[in-house]
């Protein structure tokens, strides 16, 4: 038999990759870890970190706009554009920098290029085979456009950073979690945003109560938001993009954003030339152990398009290292996982929403409370609060936590480990209060 190169060859050199890479090399493993675009993947280059960073730069504008109420004259504030970017650009070239140093330094291989799978065994990068003992498909997603008249006119989030100006106006399709995030970025730097969603509720799967309020909040500060419509083509014209709705209306922009979903990377991969079965939307399929159909293949992260987000694919990856090299086991508790919409304000949610509460119980009880936070009694913008948290009555657990407003994903990742814990709500009732502060309203809702 001819020996392996490699005991783990990973595809993919993004969030799970990496970590999968970093963690089974610690403990002795022979890994080669395979990247054919950049170093740390969607969430340092195209996601999280950038658009964090962005959020941040579009939040001075509320900033400036409350600074008179506390006092503050401002003169008319100056934003660059061009700086943010090649700042931005600064920090993900750091980032990958140790992303890199990371690697080598726990003694991986790391090979630059596209790879694609030969069998269950062999991969191969530019002509060159490598026999593995185990293979890990970590390649992510992309980007899904739908197919319409016009099409090819759009943008999606991955050039949204790295545009070479602003547009004046932007439209954005699409009513998920990019589409909500780049709607408060762009409206905060000042762009003449409007977004266009099918449905009647943004961020569908989060409760009820949130989709309605988030909304709100976001009209509220002034960005345009059409429900119930959909594109149906768009030209290119001398007034800049015009796009046509079923609805028969007309909306015009200068950029276009479709944010509408992002498909699992897999074609190209050779996949089926080795025999992994995929689902319907190219999905990986795998097992409680990551493995797919055929055994010597795992796979994780957005390439298995369940729980999209960089926790996860990181969490996967210790769980399926841990399960193949050690004798631990860290399953990956997939009923809380905390996530947040860095909109303004922010929403941040774990755990059940009252609907799905409701369907798996009949003795749910809700507590609720939308009030004005400190902050805003002197902003002059108006911007309300709303917590929730969703109770069952006969065990007194607390079975989620829903809140819109400043910086509800710092609040709610305290609250996550709580929840995680099994804590009841006689149990916030007795934590003392940080005052003042909104959080202390989970602690304090009767
Ligand atoms: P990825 O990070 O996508 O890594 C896959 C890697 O595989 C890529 O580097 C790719 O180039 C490489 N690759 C693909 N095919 C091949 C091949 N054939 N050969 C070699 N290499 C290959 N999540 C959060 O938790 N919080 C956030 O705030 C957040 N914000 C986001 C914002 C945006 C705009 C986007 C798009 C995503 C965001 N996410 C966020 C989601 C998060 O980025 C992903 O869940 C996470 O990056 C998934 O990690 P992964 O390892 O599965 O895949
Ligand atoms: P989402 O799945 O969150 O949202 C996609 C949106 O596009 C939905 O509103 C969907 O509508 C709509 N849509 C889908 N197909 C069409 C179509 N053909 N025409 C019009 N609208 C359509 O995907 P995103 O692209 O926003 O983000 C991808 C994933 O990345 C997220 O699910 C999340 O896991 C991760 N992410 C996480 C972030 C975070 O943690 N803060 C930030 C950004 C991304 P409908 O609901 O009606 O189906």
């Amino acid at each position: 038999m001819i020996p392996y190169d490699y005991d783990l060859f990973v595809i993919g050199a993004g969030s799970g990759g990496v970590r999968a890479a970093r963690m089974a090399a610690g403990l002795g493993v022979r890994v080669a870890v395979a990247e054919n675009r950049y170093l740390g993947g969607t969430c340092v280059n195209v996601g999280c970190v950038p658009k964090k960073l962005f959020v941040y730069a579009a939040h001075f504008h509320e900033d400036f706009k409350a600074a008179p109420g506390f006092g503050w004259t401002l003169s008319e504030p100056q934003f660059s554009w061009q700086h943010l970017r090649a700042q931005k650009d600064q920090e993900i070239t750091r980032l990958q920098g140790i992303y890199g140093n990371l690697l080598a330094g726990s003694g991986v291989t790391v090979i630059n290029g596209q790879a694609q799978l030969i069998d269950a065994h062999t991969v191969s990068i530019a002509g060159q085979h490598y026999r593995c003992g185990r293979i890990l498909i970590a390649t992510g997603g992309w980007p899904d456009v739908p197919a319409f008249p016009g099409s090819e006119h759009v943008v999606t989030s991955n050039e949204m950073f790295a545009l070479e100006a602003l547009p004046k106006r932007l439209l954005i399709v699409g009513g998920g979690y990019i589409a909500v995030e780049f709607a408060g970025i762009m409206h905060g730097l000042g762009v003449e945003t409007t977004l266009c969603y099918r449905g009647d509720k943004l961020l569908r799967g989060f409760d009820e109560d949130i989709r309605d309020f988030v909304a709100q909040e976001m009209q509220k500060k002034g960005l345009r938001i059409v429900f119930n419509t959909d594109i149906e083509r768009i030209e290119k014209t001398a007034e800049g993009f015009v796009a046509q709705t079923k609805q028969g209306q007309t909306l015009t922009a200068d950029l276009v954003l479709y944010a509408t979903g992002r498909s699992p990377n897999t074609a190209g991969l050779g996949l089926a030339e080795a025999g992994v079965a995929l689902d319907k939307r190219g999905a990986v399929i795998i097992n409680d152990g990551y493995q797919t159909n055929v055994p010597s293949i795992y796979a994780l992260g957005d390439v298995t398009h369940r729980f999209s987000l960089t926790p996860v694919a990181t969490a996967e990856a210790m769980a399926l290292v841990n399960l193949l090299y050690t004798d631990q086991r860290s399953p990956v508790d997939y009923d809380h996982i905390p996530t947040a919409v860095f909109c303004q304000p922010n929403v941040g949610t774990v755990g059940l929403s009252e609907a799905e509460a409701r369907r798996r119980y009949d003795d749910i009880v809700i507590y609720k409370s939308v009030f004005t936070p400190m902050k805003h009694t002197l902003s002059g913008l108006g911007e309300k609060t709303l917590m929730k948290m969703v109770v069952r009555r006969s065990t007194d657990q607390v079975l989620g936590l829903h809140m819109v407003g400043a910086e509800a994903g710092e609040i709610i990742q305290g609250m996550a480990v709580a929840l995680r814990a099994g804590a009841t709500k006689a149990v916030f009732d007795s934590t003392l209060g940080i005052h003042p502060t909104a959080a202390e309203e989970f602690v304090t809702m009767r």
